[in-house]
């Protein structure tokens, strides 16, 4: 199976193999610029989860995956990345298909999950312990382990890469894998296993499982041989994940759900802010864990900024994420289309204006698929659902503030954490600030950007534990000390 003969029926991938699922279900998995079916994906169930836990938890005893030095794992994860790099064009395709998102933005996608696959093979091989000076004639140093087998469970906003954002360095420290991908968007996820087979990560180190969260998730979570667990999706399901996770004490890195806000201070160049304000909130059609959803401006240049935004709202064009020329795709599924649509209604009858979009685009071909407008709504409160729940559409809410304790007062008034971004002209105002916000990730004159080697990461209740970074593979493995009396009469406690 590959990305590039785009297969019509996808298998799980258990083993090195493509399986049908235990009961023989299979759904279909739709075009959200059309809501045609492209493929049917096979229905997982509870007993489908625990035989791809049998298969991981046997090859990590028996392939030497974990014995390696590193060299092995770093060999066949630089190859993945090249073959990757390969066939990026068809795998972007994929991802556009079956989650929406314009082709640039899924060969942007596609492009940093060769990054990543790069990044973290350089630190396969850089797994290291540590000698520590203790009393008398010993010896005290530390081991680093694999955990044994990790559970992976993703969103569908960047399958792929979020996918292996957190895949991949747990393969770089030795572990066997079964990741879970969102039942909307499994199709490059389940590619993407049949290449790492072709790049040489052993039969049963790398496994797919498709099928609802409650059932396959949670069979994954509880299962006794699932030592870790990596998350990315909303909140709700991160807190569940966290309570399973801590009935069997295993370690979870939880990346949730955000509300993040975009603070313009007085001197800002507001053009410069406007073009970063419209990327960070109509990007990926607004659907990204951390999109500036809440700008904050002062009222002095309320008026003006929001005309400059509206205007680039007003100008993107809608399409099929499959045609060069679009600039926003559809948002995932007609649910979320109506979740999105649904939050823009509720706050036009609290009395906020809506002055860009409001609404999905109800012209043909358009009026087929998913696509929502991009939309600024202004004349919010603080308390309104708009300004404080996660919308994940391309709805932008407006804040405005009088003084700039009151910016930071109000972009900190909200239960999540994940980013901020600040934009101005007098640097040492922005460090001082940055200090201030509380979020995990802060930009400064730039639209939400991250790299492999940034820790990503929120604060609150956007999450627990960092992805990415250097130490990104040292938290797929776990910590051994071990202390040997090196028998001299001089070893005294
Ligand atoms: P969910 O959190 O519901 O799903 C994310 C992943 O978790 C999916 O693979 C899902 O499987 C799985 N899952 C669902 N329930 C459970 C469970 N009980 N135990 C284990 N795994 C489970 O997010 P959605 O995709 O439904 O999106 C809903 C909202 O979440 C969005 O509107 C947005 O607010 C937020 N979100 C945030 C993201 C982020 O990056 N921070 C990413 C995606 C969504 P399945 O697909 O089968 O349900």
């Amino acid at each position: 199976m590959s990305a590039g003969s785009t297969p019509s029926e996808y298998g799980l991938f258990i083993g090195g193999a493509s399986l049908p699922a235990s009961r023989g279900e299979r759904a279909p998995v739709l075009d959200p610029a059309t809501n045609r079916p492209i493929a049917t994906a096979p229905v997982g169930r509870a007993d489908d989860a625990r035989h791809a836990m049998e298969v991981a938890e046997s090859a990590f005893r028996n392939s030497g995956w974990a014995e390696d030095d590193g060299g092995r794992r770093a060999r066949a994860l630089y190859r993945l990345a090249r073959l990757l790099e390969e066939r990026a064009e068809s795998f972007a395709v994929l991802e556009t298909t079956n989650m929406g998102k314009t082709i640039r933005e899924s060969k942007g996608d596609i492009g940093y999950v060769v990054r990543t696959l790069d990044y973290v093979a350089g630190l396969a091989d850089k797994i290291e312990g540590e000698t520590i000076p203790v009393p008398g004639a010993r010896l005290d140093y530390t081991l680093r382990e694999p955990l044994g087998v990790t559970v992976h469970i993703a969103p569908w906003n960047y399958p792929l890469l979020l996918a292996i954002r957190s895949v991949a360095p747990a393969l770089a420290a030795g572990n066997a894998v079964v990741l879970k991908p969102a039942s909307l968007t499994p199709l490059t996820a389940l590619s993407f296993a049949a290449l790492a087979k072709e790049a040489g990560v052993p039969d049963g180190i790398f496994n797919v499982v498709v099928g609802p969260g409650g059932e396959v998730g949670e069979t994954l979570v509880t299962d006794p041989r699932c030592r870790s667990v990596s998350f990315t999706g909303s909140s709700e399901v991160g807190q569940r994940i966290a309570e399973l996770a801590a009935r069997r004490v295993i370690p979870m890195t939880l990346e949730l759900g955000g509300k993040s806000p975009v603070v313009v201070l007085p001197d800002a160049d507001l053009d410069r802010a406007a073009k970063g304000i419209g990327f960070g909130i109509f990007g990926n059609a607004g659907q990204m864990c951390w999109a500036g959803s809440r700008l904050i401006v002062p009222d002095a240049l309320h008026d003006e900024l929001v005309a400059k935004v509206s205007k680039i709202a007003n100008g993107l064009k809608l399409g099929p994420g499959s045609e060069s020329t679009s600039e926003m795709g559809p948002v995932v599924s007609a649910d979320q289309l109506d979740r999105v649509v649904g939050f823009v209604e509720e706050a036009r009858s609290a009395g906020s204006t809506v002055v860009a979009g409001g609404d999905r685009a109800k012209e043909p071909p358009l009026d087929a698929g998913n696509f929502v407008r991009p939309t600024i709504v202004t004349g919010v409160s603080p308390e309104q659902r708009v300004v404080r729940e996660e919308v994940f559409g391309p709805v932008l809410s407006v804040l405005r503030y009088g003084q700039v304790d009151e910016a930071v007062r109000l972009a900190n008034d909200t239960r999540y954490g994940l980013f901020a971004a600040l934009w101005t002209r007098d640097l040492s105002q922005a460090h001082t600030l940055a200090r201030q916000l509380e979020a995990g990730m802060v930009s400064i004159n730039e639209p939400p950007t991250t790299f492999p080697q940034s820790p990503f990461g929120g604060y609150k209740e956007s999450g627990i534990g960092f992805e990415q970074g250097r130490r990104v593979v040292e938290s797929y493995t776990r910590r051994k000390n071990v202390i040997v009396n090196l028998g001299s009469a001089k070893a005294k406690k």
